[in-house]
């Protein structure tokens, strides 16, 4: 039976499950909205058209044929269709209506849906500091803020830059910075490591030794007070210096878009979060939501688990387009896999660190190894420093590993 899909959030999860419903039922209808005038891109790209690798920023937003994934692009060749710059306000799950307004225009109206996906994502964090709002300031979050801070650089306004935040897109940030633009770099984080809670301090001291050879400056276990200037970014205040800045990017973790979702009487996780079960579905049958929005299962802890990556919501929209078509797909849950590049080296990882595991409960201990990364025959091997994190008794594991070689296969880590 032919039914209307509206998909709210147009990025990652939004045209992955709409897509693939379409694909599954194509005589029934699908409408995307999103707030914004870009829609479907790789945010996993931003770090690298920002340094220069991805020339052009409609490259974030092509499939591998290089056909750019805009409004013509969904409607003609998906079926689908999309509405940009159109916020959903309200969610009447009793008359199953979205109701929406153009930011552009202020025109207001209403979808009928039968089904519904709420794929909202992730807001970055902010600071509440003062000067925040200072030109040069920037979140990364998507191809516009790229665009802007790319913009800054090629025009010599940034000899100086400082990350806040020394997560995955501090740290990719910081080396597009130093690499490609030879920008003074300053890391600024508030734990005694960096990626704290990810990988244990041993590996993120080698990761941090390898970016310090390259230039780029660490000040750990500091807080920053304020950002400064006239007009324009000047300086950041720490509780134990102050730092030149002509640039600064806030990157201390995003925090789920479920407002919507709550104020429509949607289940959400205490900390933030829409639940969902392994159908991807919330607590109204007829609404499916994943992506950074929602908390997804911890397989090593069975607890809720927020874990915003774009390969988690590409895999939850799959699923999702499954089951709007009446499928019985599932996603189990999560390992919590990651790798970041920096610089020369990948720091990778899945399942739990040391401290996190013994602050979730597990009597765990770790061994650390160096291994060659491929056979000892093959012309470009090198050493990587592998730590596997295991519970006393069952043996269960999880494995941590630094490498040194730019080109180390990823095969050998579990994805998940
Ligand atoms: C710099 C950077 C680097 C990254 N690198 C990686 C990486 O290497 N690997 C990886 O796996 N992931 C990476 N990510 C994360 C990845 O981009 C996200 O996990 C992914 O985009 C999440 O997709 P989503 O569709 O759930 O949400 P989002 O991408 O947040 O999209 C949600 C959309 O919904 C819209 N929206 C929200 N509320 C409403 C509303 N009420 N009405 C209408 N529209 C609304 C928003 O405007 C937004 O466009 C990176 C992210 C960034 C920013």
């Amino acid at each position: 039976m032919s039914q209307h899909v509206v998909v709210i959030g147009a990025v990652a999860l939004g045209p992955k499950a709409a897509c693939r419903f379409k694909r599954l039922e194509p005589g029934s209808r699908v409408t995307m909205l999103d707030m914004s005038d870009v829609i479907s891109y790789g945010g996993c790209g931003i770090p690298y058209y920002v340094s220069g690798e991805v020339s052009d920023e409609t490259q974030l937003m092509t499939t591998s044929f290089h056909m750019v994934r805009d409004v013509p692009f969904f409607k003609d060749v998906k079926g689908v269709d999309v509405m940009t710059r159109t916020k959903a306000v309200k969610i009447d799950r009793d008359a199953k209506k979205v109701y929406w307004e153009n930011l552009d225009t202020g025109e207001t109206g209403e979808l009928d849906y039968d089904q519904l996906v709420v794929a909202t994502g992730a807001t970055p964090r902010s600071l509440n500091l003062p000067g925040e709002d200072l030109e040069g300031v920037h979140y990364v979050s998507n191809p516009h803020d790229a665009t802007d801070i790319k913009d800054a650089i090629a025009k010599g306004k940034v000899g100086s830059a400082v990350v806040i935040g020394a997560g995955f897109i501090g740290l990719e940030m910081a080396e597009a910075f130093t690499d490609m633009w030879g920008v003074d770099t300053t890391v600024v984080e508030i734990f005694d490591q960096i990626m704290p809670r990810l990988v244990s301090p041993d590996l993120a001291r080698m990761a941090q030794n390898h970016m310090e050879e390259q230039g780029v400056v660490f000040h750990l276990g500091e807080t920053v007070k304020a950002i400064e200037g006239e007009g324009r970014v000047q300086r950041v205040i720490t509780d134990k210096r102050t730092i030149e800045a002509e640039c600064v990017i806030v990157s201390v973790g995003v925090i789920p878009n479920d407002q919507l979702a709550r104020e429509s009487g949607l289940e959400c996780h205490e900390r933030g979060g829409i639940m969902v079960d392994e159908t991807m579905r919330t607590n109204d049958p007829a609404i499916f939501s994943g992506g950074d929005c929602v908390v997804v299962r911890n397989l090593l802890t069975n607890q809720p688990m927020f874990l915003p990556l774009g390969s988690m919501a590409n895999r939850q929209g799959r699923i999702i387009g499954d089951n709007l078509a009446g499928g019985s797909s599932k996603f189990d849950g999560v390992l919590g896999s990651f790798v970041v590049k920096t610089f020369e080296t990948s720091l990778a990882g899945t399942g739990m660190s040391l401290d996190t595991a013994k602050a979730s409960g597990f009597d765990a201990a770790s061994v650390l190894l160096v291994q060659l990364d491929r056979a000892h025959f093959y012309p470009t091997k090198d050493l990587m420093t592998l730590e596997l994190v295991y519970e006393r008794g069952t043996a269960r594991c999880s494995a941590f590993r630094a490498s040194a070689a730019r080109e180390t296969p990823w095969w050998a880590v579990l994805t998940q």
